[in-house]
């Protein structure tokens, strides 16, 4: 997948988010590189896009891996979601007066 400039690239990226109902989160951007990942801290999915030596020209070079772990899908809180059953201590008081 090929951009002719950096916000063509970053507005590809935010319509696919949109349309996919999910968030990411910028892990590295600069003049030549751009790496992004999913905002829900459980999912694997990421982007890593660079600056072909024309200078114009971005790239994707890695969209792995191709759907989200996060079920994000048109969901409001996909963070909630991957909490849940990892820290939640709150289930121990139930038993006890
Ligand atoms: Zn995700």
């Amino acid at each position: 997948m090929m951009f002719t400039k950096k916000s063509h690239f970053k507005d590809t990226l935010k319509e696919y988010c949109v349309q996919e109902g999910f968030a990411i989160t910028i892990l590295w951007a600069d003049k030549s590189r751009y790496t992004a990942t999913c905002a829900a801290k459980c999912c694997e999915w990421r982007v890593h896009a660079s600056k072909l030596p024309d200078g114009r020209t971005w790239v994707i070079k890695k969209l792995w891996p191709d759907f989200h772990t996060c079920q994000g899908f048109g969901n409001l809180q996909p963070y909630m979601q991957c909490e849940v059953g990892s820290s939640q201590t709150h289930g121990r008081h139930k038993g006890k007066p």
